[in-house]
């Protein structure tokens, strides 16, 4: 079958003119990884880069005899994900026992739910980039267990084939999964790429409010395979859809989803069929390739697991988790767009430097939001590109620009010297305060010094003053640029502004 689509290799169709002649429908499968301390049955300890097969027991290795045990937490933080979606919560539900072999797998099955997940029927509401909100509805969420990883050793694709040989590492055999699984995704048409990207990230902003998982996309606690079909027109009948497989970062999920829609353009305009099959993004040039021809559901032989007691979280336990669910990230956004005033724009750029919680943090602090807002999405956001670094990784707190800018605001400083002064303490030089002090940075504030500057000024300008005095008070700039110059910048140009309007005047 997969001989088919090699032979025939249909060219690539334009992105807007696919979009323009076919309607995509996706649909989104996101495994992510539950931050549990346990595995989903057994007291394995779950963390990140142990030594290979040193985090396993006799159940997560599927030794003859072992048996499972459900992790309550791993239960707790399901049901938490399928509140935050606004799923249904099962009232009594099974694990089931999905078969197949695989080196990952000791056990020859996957322990997952099938017809009885325990969350099922909800929907979120995710934004787009120009703050239009797209509603997706979620078909189910179940529990799962995480496979072991294989490591193909000795070819140049890091694949099974070509290899001289692989490993196999179970530690990450049996960490808590939660699936999620959308309905048909329509209505996006040519934002499908944009809609797919959106709705991941904000998959993962909701699991890392919920506090259920670290969510890191770099690191594998959450994953993505995306289906994708075309149909001529949004009346048609759904398409033959493919699934590409494990998408892991946000970028490649957008470029994935246009490679398909421009593939299967292709495919389809030459009056082949689409195959349903899995796929393997390509990081380098943004193109998928086949991967194995897509099993049926039935092909796993699903059975009820009988080692396993029926889950039936009592409605009392549901409510009471409920009642803890934190805002999420979406109405959150909107809340703090009121409270901080910000334009559409301003609030998207905020989001997208990952400013949100700093910018939150530096007006708890007691700055004003525009304030906050000036700092991180000025000279901060400045610095972090210049350093390729996140925001967030700058070596200065919120705190630290809360009391920067209150500095400015009490005129010790001003935005100027408030800059020299950020160099300070990202040099780690300490607090502004500190700064400033060490530094020598204080602004004149002291009106006698100020005054002198100022006399010596009007005596070197007679002939500005007598304009000024006249009623023309443009010139004034000069005197007010020459006083500055004499006090090295550190005068309040405000209040040089009044002392010297006001002995014109006088
Ligand atoms: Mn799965």
């Amino acid at each position: 079958m997969t001989a088919q689509t090699s032979a025939t290799a249909p060219k690539l169709v334009a992105y807007e003119d696919a979009v323009r002649r076919y309607d995509p429908v996706l649909g989104i499968e996101v495994h992510v990884e539950l931050g549990t301390l346990t595995k989903m049955f057994c007291a394995a300890e779950v963390a990140y880069g142990g030594e290979p097969n040193t985090q396993v027991t006799p159940v997560s290795l599927g030794l003859p005899g072992a048996l499972p045990v459900v992790n309550g937490k791993a239960v707790e933080y399901a049901i938490r994900i399928g509140l935050a979606l606004n799923c249904s919560i099962s009232e009594n539900c099974r694990f089931a026992r999905k078969n197949y072999f695989y080196p990952d797998v000791p056990k020859n099955f996957q322990t997952s739910q099938y017809d009885e997940p325990i969350a099922f029927d909800g929907w979120i509401d995710i934004e787009l980039d120009d703050g239009e909100v797209f509603r997706v509805e979620i078909e189910r969420a179940h529990m799962e267990e995480d496979a072991g990883k294989n490591t193909h050793v000795g070819g140049l694709t890091g694949r099974i084939q070509g290899a001289e040989y692989s490993l196999v590492d179970y530690n990450r055999a049996g960490i808590p999964l939660v699936e999620i699984v959308t309905r048909p995704i329509e209505g996006a048409g040519e934002r499908a790429p944009e809609v797919a990207r959106a709705y991941v990230q904000t998959l993962r902003d909701i699991f890392r409010s919920l506090d259920v998982s670290e969510a890191r996309m770099e690191r594998g606690n959450v994953r993505a395979d995306v289906n994708l079909s075309l149909r001529p027109t949004p009346e048609s009948p759904l398409g033959t859809r493919t699934e590409t497989k494990n998408v892991n970062s946000f970028r490649s999920i957008e470029r994935s989803v246009r490679y398909e829609v421009s593939r299967q353009a292709g495919v389809l305009d030459a009056g082949h069929t689409v195959i349903q099959e899995t796929r393997h993004f390509h990081e380098e040039d943004g193109t998928t390739s086949s991967g194995r021809v897509k099993s049926d559901a039935e092909d796993y032989r699903y059975f009820p697991e009988p080692d396993l007691v029926p889950v039936a979280p009592s409605r009392e336990w549901v409510e009471e988790i409920r009642a803890t669910l934190p805002e999420m990230p979406v109405a959150r956004r909107r809340r703090l767009q009121t409270d901080w005033g910000y334009a559409d724009a301003e609030m998207r750029d905020v989001v997208n430097a990952g400013a949100i919680d700093l910018i939150e943090a530096t007006v708890a602090a007691g700055t004003s939001a525009a304030g906050a807002r000036k700092w991180w999405m000025g000279e901060l956001a400045r610095r972090a590109k210049q350093d390729e670094i996140m925001l967030e990784d700058l070596v200065v707190t919120p705190a630290q620009i809360a009391q920067l800018q209150g500095l400015v605001e009490s005129g010790r400083i001003n935005d100027k010297i408030a800059r020299q002064v950020l160099e300070g303490v990202l040099a780690g030089e300490g607090d502004p305060e500190a700064v400033v002090v060490s530094r020598d940075l204080e602004i004149v504030s002291d009106d006698g010094p100020l005054l002198a500057a100022i006399d010596d000024a009007l005596a070197a300008q007679p002939d500005i003053v007598e304009k000024v005095r006249g009623g023309n008070q443009g010139p004034v700039g000069a005197i007010i640029g020459a006083v500055m110059k004499a006090t090295k910048g550190q005068a309040d140009a405000k209040r040089v502004r009044e002392l010297v309007l006001d002995r014109i005047g006088s």
